[in-house]
């Protein structure tokens, strides 16, 4: 789908991130889904110079802007970052906020090292915090202690 030229900022040559993130809940299908939408833009919120992801978990809708996560790696990089960040939006649509673990995949990315540093898994601490909120989280996507450093590899 096209993103509306109103969105797009001619001064910053950015969309407004927002701005997006609320055009694509339309496409939400009833309450219980949620929307991810992967955007080849870069985009902005007031305030930061650019955002990798932005999500609205009232509206159960996100997007991750892919232009700045292409930059400075290979196709495999690239590609473990989107994941990244749409777990990490993910994982605000459903409720959780930033983790201060800075291997966690909700811990805030202020730029490519952060992403590329952090795992495409979540903390114990997010997890059992998802299981408040009712959703389970498979094996495969927690942080194993003793695994910290698992990305290295
Ligand atoms: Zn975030
Ligand atoms: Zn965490």
């Amino acid at each position: 789908m096209e993103i509306p030229e109103e969105f797009f900022d001619r001064v910053r040559n950015q969309f407004l991130a927002d701005a997006v993130v609320r055009y694509v809940s339309a496409l939400r299908r009833g309450h219980s889904s949620i929307v991810l939408v992967l955007a080849d833009v870069d985009a902005y919120v007031p305030g930061l110079n650019f955002v990798f992801g932005l999500a609205i978990p009232e509206l159960g809708s996100a997007a991750v802007f892919l232009r700045r996560l292409r930059l400075w790696t290979s196709r495999e990089g690239y590609l473990k970052r989107v994941v990244k960040e749409s777990v990490h939006e993910l994982g605000h649509v459903f409720g959780l906020g930033h983790c201060r673990n800075p291997l966690c995949v909700m811990s805030f990315s202020n730029s490519l090292l952060e992403v590329d540093r952090k795992l495409d898994k979540f903390c114990p601490t997010c997890v059992s915090k998802l299981l408040k909120l009712g959703i389970s989280v498979p094996e495969s996507s927690i942080i194993q202690v003793g695994h910290d450093r698992s990305y290295k590899t």
